[in-house]
């Protein structure tokens, strides 16, 4: 089995483990349904990609993903990790991945969630979880430390820019809607792409 579809299922796991988590973030701020989106989406990615050849190279199952969730997630999530998932799909390199393969792999996947979106970062949307995951993983991947030691930097950061939107004003999505009632509550897209990567995190180790 691929090492790529293996790793999916890693994530779809961790989804799935916190599907009420997520929905009850969006309950607060949105319309209750993102960690019902985020399962639904995992579990048709998982089984697409059990569907591919066992050996299908990484770019192959990070497109299928893509495709997957975009046409599975209805909402706001479905397109921007849809569109994040080809965007790194287009970066891949045949089958070895290492630190600057995942650099070039987030950086692209956040340029689409960027482009796809219209948002910046400080807008409280999962951009505050991963434009600083992918920096504190390039800043240890610079410093030659080790791809886990990197991973769990990028962890660090995404969990502290899941708690920083806490205390920010959403103005993308359907969030912005609440101007500053916003404030105080976490958001759930930050959430799943903190969970999301520490499950990635994880499945290396
Ligand atoms: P919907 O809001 O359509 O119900 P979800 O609940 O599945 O979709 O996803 C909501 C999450 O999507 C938000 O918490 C936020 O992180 C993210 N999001 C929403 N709009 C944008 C945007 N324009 N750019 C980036 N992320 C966004
Ligand atoms: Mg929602
Ligand atoms: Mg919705």
């Amino acid at each position: 089995m691929s090492v790529a579809i293996s790793a999916l299922e890693a994530v779809s796991e961790a989804i799935g483990r916190n599907k009420e988590y997520l929905t009850s973030l969006d309950a607060a701020i949105g319309d209750a349904d993102h960690g019902i989106n985020m399962a639904r989406g995992f579990d048709a990615v998982v089984a697409k990609a059990r569907t591919l050849p066992p050996d299908a190279d990484v770019g192959t199952v990070l497109k299928t993903a893509g495709m997957t969730l975009i046409s599975t997630v209805g909402g706001a999530a479905g397109p921007l990790y849809g569109t994040a998932f080809l965007r790194a799909a287009g970066t891949a390199q045949g089958a070895a991945i290492d630190g600057a393969a995942v650099i070039r792999m987030l950086e692209a996947a956040i340029n689409g969630i960027k482009e796809r979106g219209k948002a910046v970062r400080g807008e409280k949307t999962m951009l505050d979880a991963l434009e600083p995951a992918v920096e504190a993983f390039a800043d240890r991947y610079k410093a030659g430390r080790p791809l886990v030691e990197c991973l769990d930097a990028a962890c660090e950061a995404a969990d502290k820019g899941v708690a920083f939107t806490k205390t920010i004003i959403a103005t993308k999505g359907r969030a912005s809607y609440l101007g500053e009632r916003s404030i105080g509550h976490q958001d759930p897209g930050a959430t799943s792409s903190f969970i999301i990567l520490k499950a990635l995190a994880d499945f290396c180790r």
